[in-house]
């Protein structure tokens, strides 16, 4: 307890006190600062005004009023110096340039001395002689005690307000009727409630004081009020030990324990101390929380506590001398308590990691610390958005130039792509200028751009083809675009070139149709190409059909050669005939027309095979395809025979009207059949079976020609209709892929399968035609 006064246990006390330091900071101290200022203000508007309206009032009206204060110890010690203030300020507050205060010290107790009360009460009277006290203000009790044992010699009849620590100093004084005056609290028990409060899990409490006794008083007290409180907590008194063992003891406590510091004035080896001096030795290495009982204790390394406020003490004495000063009576003021102040050391709080929320409501929280996030979090937060912002508008700005650049990059790309392309790029407006012309047209139409550009597109087109030109601008003008539009194009020197053309329209940037692009493909080479193929195709056709003719051999052998010797042998009789010498002219007449017969169905069997043999154009004519089957059916037949094949013929009778060239078909119808022959050819003689069919399906027409040969092995499916595929020693690997060339062609389709009961069906299928004229 950081006393100031002289309590009744006596003795000498040197005190110090340590300055309390009111932390303001940010908005508090703002609002402070206006508070006061708006204050002043007022304060100024109020004395002007009554000056003004009254100008002998404040000087001449009222008497001046004179206070004296007086205490045992140095009036600058922090304590003292806080109670001085607090009456100081109240006075002048309230008694504005009307109160003189005069003080005074009796610091006997310091050094005792018998002479120096009666010198101190010669020196006072002959001080104050002559002058008027109204009140005096006595901090301590040891001023009191003097003031109350030479009062009638000094002030006698001067009202007294006392100001005391603890009620207990005023307990044994006869005050007399003249005297009032306040007191504060020592609180043991409340602190103890708090410390128990705060550390709920607290095994020991620890109880310091000093040596002197007036340390020793507050001990025993202490003790007593304890005492109750046995049962929960053990109880460890640290009195009479050196300030060192102390710091030992206190860092050396066990978990779990609290400190209360009561007072400590006096060592074990006689130093005297001040609570602070002792409190700033011992609390910063003490391994448990220490609690105080004095507002001056705080700062100094203790949490804090139910704390006496000399502040309000010295504020409560005041308005007492106020209300004397105003008329009233002190007997008629009853001496009263000021009460303790909770108040805590936010650093020591967060040392001890406890929780502010913790603290009972009202707690007073000084030094705290505020980070700096807290004092300036919203410049702070300001200028981070403000980097933020700018941060963003840096990254846009670099986002935006990437892209730009990717952008130029992109066109650069573009522009080298078209420039280098080997098509014919160009535009040309919608009135048919040519705009634009790049390498490739100048390399494929043989116009350099500045000759070009300007010109009118026509000027590429063919005479015949003028009229495509114009039908495309319009077609483009409409949002339309051509693609793969396959056409001819003039060069310079006027050579046709084929080209496939990409039409599309141009947009600017609202969307409106201004122009054409064109890229133009020179597909000369691949329709040269096409043309070979299908030369080739046909070479590969006549070809296969000669070689089926060689096949045949045996069929033509035996058509020819009938009709020979049927000549042969008519000649034979006519010769007979002619050697009557009147020969039957009836009977040659109708010898010569059998000879014309044969001749001609010789003539027309050679016709027929001429005409498989002759290269020509492709046919689309109208055919029926039971007649057409019938007759290769018949063409195979002598063939089948010699080879002891059944071949078998089931048409259906109606009229099975398809379009398509006539020996190409046959040439399908032929291939299948002489496969099938092959194929039965290792089965003995009466399993060596050859059936064609025709039937309509839908609107389709179906020819199949089944076997019972050999089928198709599963794996060679996938490459029977490659060309040069065969199993055959003197195969040639075309007959299926001219035939099938030769069904796409007709709009038609060719397939195999392996029949259920063994052998191969081939299919080919033929739309119906519709009928016209059937050649
Ligand atoms: P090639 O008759 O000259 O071999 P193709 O293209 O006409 O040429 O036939 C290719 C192959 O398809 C034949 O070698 C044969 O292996 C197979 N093939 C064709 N027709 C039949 C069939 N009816 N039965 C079994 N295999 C067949």
């Amino acid at each position: 307890m950081a006393s100031v006064f002289m309590p009744q246990v006596g003795g000498p006390m040197l005190v110090h006190f340590k300055s309390t330091v009111v932390l303001m900071q940010g908005r508090a101290l703002a609002e402070f600062r206006m508070a006061a200022a708006l204050g002043r203000a007022l304060l100024f508007v109020l004395l002007a005004s009554v000056a003004l309206v009254c100008p002998s009032i404040a000087s001449a009206a009222e008497p001046q009023k004179r206070v004296l204060i007086i205490s045992s110890v140095d009036p600058n010690l922090p304590a003292i110096a806080l109670m001085n203030q607090a009456i100081r300020a109240t006075l002048k507050n309230a008694l504005p340039a009307r109160v003189a205060i005069y003080n005074e010290v009796q610091d006997e107790f310091q050094i005792p001395n018998d002479k120096y009360a009666a010198e101190m009460v010669r020196l006072l009277r002959r001080k104050y002689e002559g002058e008027r006290i109204d009140v005096i203000i006595v901090l301590s009790s040891p001023a009191l005690k003097f003031l109350l044992k030479y009062k009638d010699e000094l002030f006698s009849n001067t009202p007294i307000v006392f100001l005391t620590e603890d009620q207990a100093e005023v307990g044994g004084l006869s005050l007399g009727s003249n005297v009032t005056g306040v007191w504060g609290r020592t609180a043991l028990v409340p602190n103890l409630d708090l410390m128990l409060a705060l550390h709920p899990e607290t095994e020991r409490v620890v109880v310091v004081s000093g040596s002197s006794p007036y340390d020793k008083f507050w001990m025993t007290k202490a003790q007593n009020d304890f005492r109750a409180y046995e049962s929960k907590v053990r109880f460890t008194y640290l009195t009479d030990m050196t300030i060192q063992k102390l710091r030992q003891e206190l860092a050396s406590q066990p978990k779990k324990s609290v400190v209360l510091f009561i007072s400590f004035m006096v060592d074990s080896a006689g130093n005297n101390f001040s609570l602070p001096e002792a409190l700033s030795f011992v609390a910063p290495t003490s391994s448990a929380p220490i609690y105080a009982v004095a507002e001056t204790q705080l700062g100094t390394g203790v949490v804090g506590g139910s704390v006496m406020s000399y502040g309000a003490l010295g504020t409560s004495a005041a308005e007492l001398a106020l209300r004397i000063l105003a008329g009233e009576k002190p007997q008629e003021i009853a001496p009263q308590g000021v009460p303790n102040v909770l108040m805590f050391d936010w650093r020591e709080l967060r040392r001890w990691k406890i929780d502010e929320a913790q603290l009972p409501p009202g707690s007073i929280v000084r030094y705290r610390q505020f980070t700096v996030w807290r004092l300036y979090r919203w410049r702070i937060i300001g200028a981070m958005t403000l980097i933020a912002l700018q941060a963003l508008g840096i990254i846009w700005l670099l986002f935006t130039r990437a892209k730009r650049r990717q952008a130029e990059e992109a066109k650069k790309n573009l522009a080298a792509i078209v420039e280098t392309s080997d098509d014919a790029i160009l535009s040309k407006s919608l009135e048919g200028a040519i705009t634009s012309w790049n390498a490739g047209a100048e390399k494929m139409f043989g116009y350099s751009a500045t000759e070009i550009v300007g010109q009118d597109y026509s000027i590429l087109a063919p005479h015949d083809l003028k009229g495509e030109v114009r039908e495309n601008l319009e077609r483009v003008s409409r949002g339309e675009s051509m693609d793969h539009l396959e056409t001819v194009r003039l060069s310079k020197e006027g050579v046709r070139i084929d080209v496939s053309l990409t039409i599309s329209p141009i947009k600017n940037e609202r969307g409106r149709i201004v122009g054409a692009s064109s890229i133009a493909r020179d597909i000369t080479a691949r329709k040269n190409a096409e043309v070979e193929a299908l030369r080739q195709r046909a070479e590969m056709v006549h070809l296969s059909r000669v070689t089926m003719l060689g096949e045949l051999s045996s069929s033509l052998a035996h058509e020819l050669n009938q009709p020979l010797g049927a000549i042969l042998r008519n000649t034979e009789a006519a010769e007979l005939f002619l050697q009557d010498p009147s020969p039957d002219l009836e009977e040659l007449r109708a010898i010569v027309q059998d000879i014309r017969n044969d001749d001609q169905r010789a003539g027309a069997v050679i016709d027929r095979m001429r005409s498989l043999l002759k290269r020509r154009e492709v046919e689309h004519n109208l055919l029926d395809l039971n007649v057409l089957v019938s007759e290769v059916v018949g063409l195979v037949r002598p063939d089948a025979n010699s080879r002891k094949v059944q071949l078998a013929l089931e048409a259906v009778s109606s009229i099975l009207l398809v379009r398509g060239d006539r020996v190409q078909l046959q040439q399908v119808l032929l291939n299948l059949l002489l496969n099938a022959m092959d194929a039965v050819n290792e089965r003995p003689p009466d399993l060596r079976r050859v059936t064609v069919r025709t039937q309509p399906a839908g609107t389709l027409v179906e020819v199949t020609v089944s076997d019972t040969g050999h089928g198709i092995p599963p794996d060679k499916f996938a490459r029977l209709f490659e060309p040069f595929f065969t199993t055959k020693a003197n195969g040639m690997g075309m007959g299926l892929p001219i035939s099938r060339r030769i069904m796409e062609a007709h709009f038609g389709s060719i397939r195999a399968e392996n029949g259920s009961a063994g052998g191969a069906t081939f299919h080919f299928t033929l739309p119906v035609a519709k009928e016209e004229s059937a050649s």
